[in-house]
């Protein structure tokens, strides 16, 4: 069996960065496995701009933004297999793949980085009444079929869910000549970033009525209409508010979930709030020597963060491979061989996450990532993200070492459709040798 140091799995810009971060640390043996026919991942099919103007100062459409990790990756001269589905990833880091020219095969990886992305909520997942007409598609399909294969998808477009993909069809639909009669958003604030609110609904007069959801489909061979309700608090529709909108199409963008099934096969853990798996501050799962990144590990609102993590867990992977081949190299000698033979200091290999200080999320914070952090072997920093579960206004981000509050930062307004960060620096741990709890919250001013 082949065995690679680092194995990614998916070839979106997550894995790209990844890939190349690691071969980038001096990695030779670095393989990329993707199921589509091309690298990219979803940007192949977001065409609008917005993408990179944190990492190039610029702004790319989705394409031209992975083109650019595209061309790096083929700089490296790494390799890479397309049309190649992960079918499994033993605990023990063995790789099951198909593809048409192999067939079945399975490899053995030193890591390997999971970077699958995520896939959308499906309407199974909402329980509309109705028949199934045709006409009802996630908002990331017709992107698709809009964008990559030039179809036309419809004409009179009702969009359920204001998440980024549900902002960004309501103006492409629009652009494709369709009438989009309203985005219903079942919350009583939007999913996506406020400029897609701006640039995608208010710059074309799409209304958006927050707090109201679809309550039935009509159609039986196609959609013929749909009818809005209003919700309460409770999120339950509120009788009397119905209205009827004529529509031959429903997109329904209504959520992200990681790709889970490969991660939790692997039997790494996986947080009930993401659905990615829990990391520590090196991106390393719960499974040693198994790294996560992208949207597979959370969904990210801008790809910046996406590649930046993912570099991060390239590096960390690679620094990985140098721990074993150290440890080979050290491996049945006497001490004072050892200490004849080395120089660094020796970093211990992972082994699960129940020794590390545990990040808690509080007071409207959803979650963080990473959940655990090992204050003595981080690096002189890191980056914790997370999001808030609602709209707030005049709040602090506060961080708190047991109990004592360490920094605090105002914020004039946090909303759940963008992502929030607060930077750890290692030296703030120097006097809390015996931490037990990072807390993260918001807090009133
Ligand atoms: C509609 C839409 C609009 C967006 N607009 C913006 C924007 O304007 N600006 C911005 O900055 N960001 C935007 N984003 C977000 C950005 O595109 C994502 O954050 C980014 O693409 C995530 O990268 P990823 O590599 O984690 O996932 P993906 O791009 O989804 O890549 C994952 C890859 O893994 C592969 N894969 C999955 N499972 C397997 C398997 N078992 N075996 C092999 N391969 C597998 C998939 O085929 C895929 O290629 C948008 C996203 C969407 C969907």
């Amino acid at each position: 069996m082949k065995t690679w140091d680092v194995v990614v799995i998916g070839g979106g810009p997550a894995g790209l960065a990844a890939a190349a971060a690691a071969r980038k640390q001096g990695i030779e043996d670095v393989l990329i496995l993707e199921r589509d026919q091309m690298l990219g991942g979803i940007l192949n099919q977001c065409i609008h701009n917005g993408f990179g103007l944190h990492t190039f100062k610029e702004e790319l459409t989705g394409p031209e933004y992975a083109d650019r990790f595209i061309k790096v990756v083929e700089e490296l001269k790494i390799p890479y297999h397309l049309n190649t589905m992960v079918l499994s990833i033993s605990k023990d880091k063995q790789v099951t793949y198909m593809n048409r020219e192999e067939g079945l095969v399975t490899i053995q990886a030193k890591t390997v980085v999971l970077a699958m992305g995520c896939r959308e909520r499906s309407r199974g997942a909402l329980n509309i009444p109705g028949f199934r007409p045709a006409g009802v598609y996630s908002a990331g399909t017709a992107q698709r079929l809009t964008n990559m294969e030039g179809k036309k998808v419809g004409r009179e477009v009702v969009i359920l869910g204001s998440g980024d993909i549900g902002l960004i069809m309501a103006r492409r639909m629009t652009l494709e000549g369709a009438k989009v009669k309203v985005v219903a958003e079942l919350m009583p604030y939007s999913g996506g970033l406020k400029r897609n609110i701006v640039q995608c609904l208010n710059d074309y007069g799409i209304p958006l009525k927050l707090s109201h959801t679809v309550v039935e489909i009509h159609g039986k061979e196609r959609v013929t209409g749909i009818t809005l309700a209003q919700v309460d608090d409770h999120r339950k529709p509120i009788p009397g508010t119905e209205e009827y909108y004529s529509c031959d199409t429903l997109l329904l963008s209504v959520g992200l979930i990681p790709e889970n099934e490969l991660t939790r096969g692997l039997g790494a853990d996986v947080s009930r709030v993401t659905s990615g798996p829990e990391v520590n501050d090196h991106l390393e799962t719960s499974v040693p020597g198994v790294f996560a990144c992208g949207n597979v590990l959370h969904v990210h609102d801008l790809v910046d963060y996406v590649s930046e993590e993912a570099a991060m867990a390239g590096q960390a992977a690679a620094e990985y491979v140098k721990e074993l081949a150290e440890r080979e190299k050290y491996a049945g000698k006497t001490d004072a061989e050892t200490s004849a033979l080395g120089d660094g200091e020796e970093v211990p290999m992972s082994e699960g996450h129940q020794s590390l200080v545990r990040l808690s999320a509080e007071n409207g914070v959803r979650y963080t990532v990473p959940q655990y952090l090992d204050p003595k072997h981080m690096k002189d920093q890191i980056i914790v993200r997370f999001r808030v579960d609602n709209v707030y206004k005049n709040r602090s981000i506060s961080v708190y070492y047991d109990g004592v509050k360490i920094q605090t930062r105002k914020k004039r307004v946090m909303a759940p459709g963008e992502m929030e960060q607060v930077i750890l620096k290692k030296d703030s741990f120097g006097d809390y040798p015996d931490l037990k709890k990072i807390t993260i919250c918001t807090e009133e001013e």
